[in-house]
């Protein structure tokens, strides 16, 4: 392929994750995207996660009750000469590193913020990650058909919370019941809100208030309007497209999911906005999406996605070159040879056999365990480098485990080995007993693994809850053995780092004070 039609064909991607708190219209949203997109013909095919409490015991209704999340890891649709890849972030009980790691698979993100509620705890922390990646974010404020926030205390919410510059695009007039629509700064243009209506738009220069936009918007709220957009002129940011591609500066929208309303304005800006596929860093320097030769990197591995054949997805991100069905590759972990004869997409609820992938899509290929988290594969012809590490997430939930009958301590240790290499919840050893401590950053992560331990290795195991929930890096050298007690306690990890355990951030900023000297770090 020509560097000009590869040029092309990465420029039309957008590879991006929607984050938010649960219930701020995630799935709402992914659903008109998806409609413009001409995926789904009406509203109400996505289904979302809220049918019932998991079944604990049983893994397998576990993944019927994930549905979306799973199946539709990948949402891929063709908009205005644009190739989407929508990456889900599973949220409410099955947060996991997981939805972290997808973060570090796309190019940019969609922030939706409740606008009744402001800035949710699940929201910050997905910001963090898309922050320490330098990737553009877009934010729309959900909901404004209810009565919510002040639009200038939500933006100052995220100015402060997030620490990051904001930009409203466009800005709303009046909310809840009162609710006429929004003004776009950039088109000069008001989108008239008809509840469930189709939306049209209407000129308005933001300062002349004129019978061309009183006919069609109520005139109460027009001064109000005016003495608004004045404001952000003169106190609010500057726009700079540099800054948002930077993550720097978040261009805020506003509307309604639900009434469909400011989604494809959103959604066209987004496009402008955002960036397609970028170069990444690896040991053999900087590698560009436009490079001839084909490279991914492993982000997730999903384990029984289909009961009947209860196998192994590793899910990859493109980041050069072409993927095509039955190419070789090599693993530049092992420097394994292997053939990638069969890969698939995820479209919506079905699979389709995928024949060719370019930077910025995402392939799922069947793994019979050669693959781990983070893995570089590369085409032939290219030797192996890998992709940077992916960072590591620290679990906020431990728990002390062990199998119940003594007896079948090896198939323990096998099946923990095992799952843990998947990467789904973290494994640590108490230094003197050897206890083993599993971590995980969502409560669903403990369940799958005591189900799969039963299912696949034939052990039934008890948990003991500890009542830390915080983890930091330290050097074993300076911790002295007083230092440690019940509520801050030492362990190791999987590659015999020392970790601190705190009980609590009360704890942990005491300990601190306490010890200044010891260097704390978190993997973030
Ligand atoms: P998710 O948990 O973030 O995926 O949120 P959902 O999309 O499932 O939405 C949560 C709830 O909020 C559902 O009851 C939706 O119908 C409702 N919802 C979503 N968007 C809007 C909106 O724009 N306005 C109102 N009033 N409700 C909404």
């Amino acid at each position: 392929m020509s560097k000009q039609i590869q040029q092309e064909v990465v420029d039309s991607r957008r590879t991006f994750a929607i984050i938010s708190h649960p219930d701020a219209g995630k799935t709402t949203l992914t659903e008109k995207l998806l409609l413009l997109g001409g995926m789904i013909r009406s509203a109400g095919t996505v289904k979302g996660k809220k049918s019932g409490k998991y079944a604990t015991s049983d893994w397998m209704e576990i993944e019927k009750q994930r549905g979306i999340s799973v199946t539709s890891s990948v949402m891929q649709f063709s908009y205005r000469d644009h190739h989407i890849n929508i990456l889900d972030t599973p949220g409410h009980e099955d947060f996991s590193e997981d939805t972290y790691r997808t973060l570090t698979a796309v190019d940019s993100a969609v922030m939706v913020i409740d606008g009744t509620k402001g800035i949710e705890a699940q929201t910050l922390k997905l910001f963090k990650v898309c922050r320490m990646r330098g990737i553009p974010i877009l934010t729309f404020i959900n909901k404004l058909d209810r009565e919510g926030k002040d639009p200038l205390e939500l933006l100052e919410e995220i100015e402060e919370v997030l620490g990051i510059e904001s930009y409203p695009v466009t800005w709303p007039i009046g909310m809840g019941k009162r609710f006429q629509g929004t003004y776009d700064r950039f088109q000069k243009k008001v989108e008239v809100y008809q509840g469930n209506k189709e939306s049209y738009y209407v000129d308005f220069d933001g300062e002349n208030i004129t019978s061309d936009v009183t006919e069609h918007v109520n005139e109460l709220y027009l001064p109000g309007l005016v003495d608004e957009l004045a404001l952000l002129e003169e106190a609010g940011n500057e726009f700079s497209v540099e800054k948002v591609k930077q993550g720097l500066l978040t261009p805020v929208f506003f509307g309604s999911a639900i009434a469909n309303f400011g989604v494809q304005s959103f959604f066209d800006a987004f496009l402008q906005l955002t960036s397609p596929p970028q170069s990444r860093e690896s040991s053999v320097g900087t590698i560009k999406p436009t490079d001839g030769s084909f490279s991914g990197f492993v982000f997730k591995i999903q384990a029984n996605m289909n009961p009947a054949h209860r196998d192994r997805i590793a899910f990859i991100r493109v980041c050069s070159g072409k993927f095509e069905r039955g190419m070789n590759v090599t693993l530049s972990r092992t420097g394994r040879k292997m053939k990638l004869g069969q890969s698939h997409q995820f479209l919506a609820a079905s699979r389709e056999t995928v024949d060719e992938a370019y930077p910025g899509d995402i392939i799922g290929l069947y793994d019979s365990g050669n693959y781990q988290i983070g893995d570089t594969i590369v085409g032939d012809g290219t030797s192996a480098f890998n992709f940077d590490a992916l960072p590591k997430f620290p679990p906020e939930l431990f728990v002390k485990v062990r199998a119940k009958n003594a007896m079948k301590h090896k198939h323990f240790e096998k099946g923990i080995t095992q799952l843990v290499q998947e990467g789904a919840v973290q494994l640590y050893r108490t230094p003197y007993f050897g206890d083993n401590i599993l971590g995980a950053v969502g409560e669903l992560q403990f369940q799958v693994f005591e189900y799969r331990m039963k299912a696949e290795y034939g052990v039934d195991i008890e948990f003991v809850r500890m009542k830390h929930d915080i983890a930091r890096w330290v050097d074993r050298k300076q911790i002295k053995d007083n230092m440690t007690d019940s509520r801050v306690m030492l362990v190791e990890d999987r590659d015999e780092h020392a970790v601190l355990l705190f009980e609590n951030d009360f704890v942990l900023r005491l300990f601190q004070d306490k010890y200044p000297d010891v260097t704390l770090s978190t993997p973030l």
